[in-house]
């Protein structure tokens, strides 16, 4: 592990990856990417692929929209097949949430996404297993898709690795060196790194790294479950999703339906051990959209971390009091589909010192204010 870098990235997500890809791609290849497993082990080689653009914010609709551009040409920018699909995204409506729905699908289109809001015919249309009983409409839009966070993560990192990056693994970051507000240094379980900047990319862990030089983050931890069930034949082609009842599927190109259910019981916590609770709550409520679920047989369960912050949009740049230490966590469950153009931002700052869009009002500092939120959140 080398001795001295000129940045310094905790985490080995997609975040971290990323990031180290974006910098390198920028000539800046003296950077290390500590992690203390392997990389892709957090939430983002736990999370659903899904990669959404309908959103209730200027700042996630863009940053999803960007991301979409990127993704678009990612296979061929890291010489791998990321299993990027267009399928689109399903929002299930009902009657309580229509007038909402309808103001968000404006919102959206007047920042250039071409969402629209659908009858409950023309949802059974996109998806024809789907039970339209309960539910009032649904919006939907065609960009939307999924990709194997696996091929992503590994890709950013195969190709960072090549233009010079480290990434060291198995290596725990356990302390940073601050003299007078100036970063000095990163110890690890296996020596101490030189450095002026440093990036705090550990996901639901980062506000343990924060608090290493006292910065308080704001982000809770909260277990998401997930599952995935046997391979059948091809029978749907978007993410369908209610943030009603938490609950989102999708089929992998190889034919396993893959999904979760959010659950406003569970308590804030490092936990992610697999529950009963959630295999009853996920199958009864997937069943009462897709009956033909009923008779899937489910392969895997298993869980990880949501980096929840109050508003449920990330944090991202440089840290009041610590001179070159920049945040990019909290992304309160849609890290994976806006990693391509976080990372590329945050690349863009640390090189360039000026983002090419602007992140501001994604600064720690917002918290000291009024706060307004994401409202589409699998809770
Ligand atoms: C069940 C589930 C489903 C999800 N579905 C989706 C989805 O469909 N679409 C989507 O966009 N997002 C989804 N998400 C959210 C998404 O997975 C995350 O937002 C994203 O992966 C965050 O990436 P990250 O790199 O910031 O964090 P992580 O992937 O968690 O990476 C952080 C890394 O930091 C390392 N680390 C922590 N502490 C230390 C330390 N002290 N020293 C060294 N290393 C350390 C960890 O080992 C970890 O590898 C889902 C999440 C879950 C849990």
């Amino acid at each position: 592990m080398r001795e001295e870098a000129d940045v310094v990235v905790i985490g080995g997500g997609v975040t971290g990856c990323g990031i180290a890809y974006n910098l390198a791609k920028k000539g800046l290849t003296d950077v290390i990417v500590l992690e203390r497993q392997v990389p892709c082990v957090g939430a983002s080689g736990r999370c659903g692929g899904g990669i959404r653009q309908q959103f209730t914010t200027d700042a996630n609709i863009t940053l999803a929209m960007e991301s979409v551009r990127l993704f678009e040409q990612l296979s061929v920018e890291l010489d791998t097949d990321i299993e990027y699909e267009q399928g689109g995204y399903l929002i299930i409506a009902y009657e309580d949430e229509v007038d909402q729905f309808k103001r968000n699908v404006r919102l959206q289109n007047s920042l250039g996404l071409e969402s629209r809001f659908i009858t409950p015919e023309e949802a059974r249309e996109i998806v024809p297993l789907l039970n339209i009983d309960p539910i009032a409409g649904a919006t939907f839009c065609q960009t939307d898709g999924h990709a194997n966070p696996f091929r992503v993560v590994h890709g950013y990192a195969r190709k960072a690795q090549k233009m010079g990056v480290e990434i060291s693994k198995f290596t725990a970051v356990t302390g940073i060196v601050v003299e007078d507000g100036q970063i000095r240094a990163v110890k690890t379980d296996k020596g101490t790194i030189k450095t002026n900047t440093v990036v705090n990319a550990a996901g639901a862990y980062s506000r343990d790294i924060a608090s290493m030089v006292g910065v308080s983050l704001p982000n809770k931890p909260y277990r998401h479950e997930i599952l995935v069930t046997e391979p059948v034949e091809h029978v749907l082609d978007p993410m369908v999703i209610s943030f009603k009842t938490g609950v989102y599927f999708s089929q992998q190109k190889h034919g396993p339906i893959i999904g979760g259910i959010g659950d406003p019981e569970e308590p804030s916590s490092y936990n992610i051990s697999a529950s009963l609770r959630f295999m009853k709550r996920m199958a009864r409520t997937v069943v009462e959209l897709v009956p033909a679920f009923g008779h899937l047989n489910v392969l895997r369960q298993w869980a990880g971390l949501y980096d929840v912050t109050p508003d449920a949009q990330p944090v991202l740049g440089w840290t009041e009091g610590v001179d070159q230490f920049c945040q990019a966590n909290g992304y309160s469950g849609h890290g994976f589909m806006i990693a391509p153009k976080v990372t590329e931002l945050i690349a863009e700052l640390i090189v360039d010192g000026k983002p090419s869009m602007p992140i501001d009002d994604l600064n720690l500092k917002r918290f000291e204010g009024e706060i307004t939120g994401e409202a589409y959140v699998v809770g």
